[in-house]
């Protein structure tokens, strides 16, 4: 069974990329003993998906370890921000505050369009370096009341065009099926 490294320690995202690739078998950071932050300085969703990956190909090189590494990075892009929050996501009111977040986009909004999708980013380097770019995205509209599950991110107030509606209202499964990152995964799956 191929293995590969995650650049990452987030249980979620492990087992949802396990039960989309099927027969692998994935590391996370903590499995391989990886335990410094990685600051994510980037501009872009490819540049911030390659400098964690970059950063875990070579620590795994200086082990003497031979593994194939992906890592992703997602985030919300309104088109009446130019894009915004994007690589901000997390972090658009200043701190790591989901609430506050989504009454920026809220107010940033008014009087705009709320077409917004999100994307997911991951860059696979394989054993011998070479570098692979994957890239999903899912549609949808930012709505303005919150509807459903308030625990992650923009889920409730990012109405999906595929499910009719909020993230926050949807099954997680449901929620996985048209998901960004799961169209990123298919697309880096088609190749390995
Ligand atoms: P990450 O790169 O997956 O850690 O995502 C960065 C940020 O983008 C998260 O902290 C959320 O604010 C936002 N985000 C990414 N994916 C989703 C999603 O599926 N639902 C809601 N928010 C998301």
């Amino acid at each position: 069974m191929k293995t590969i490294v995650l650049a990452s320690n987030n249980k979620h995202k492990i087992k949802e990329i396990k039960e989309i690739l099927g027969n692998v078998n994935i590391l996370s950071l903590e499995e391989i003993g990886y335990r410094d932050e990685i600051e994510e300085t980037g501009s872009t969703f490819e540049e911030n998906a390659t400098i964690k990956a970059e950063a875990i190909h070579k620590f795994l090189k200086e082990k003497n370890l031979s593994y194939p590494v992906m890592a992703d990075d997602s985030g919300l892009c309104c088109e009446g921000l130019n894009g915004s929050p994007g690589v901000y996501s997390a972090r658009y009111a200043g701190n790591h505050d989901d609430k506050a977040n989504r009454e920026k986009v809220i107010k940033e909004l008014k009087g705009k369009t709320k077409e917004a999708y999100f994307v997911c980013d991951i860059v696979y380097i394989d054993e011998e370096g070479k570098k692979k770019n994957y890239v999903g995205k899912t549609f949808g509209e930012i709505i303005e009341e919150e509807k459903g599950r308030t625990d992650f991110g923009y889920d409730c107030i990012f109405y999906s065009k595929d499910l009719k509606k909020t993230f926050g209202e949807a099954e997680e499964e449901e929620k996985n099926e048209v998901s960004h990152r799961r169209r990123a995964i298919e697309e880096l799956k088609k190749e390995l």
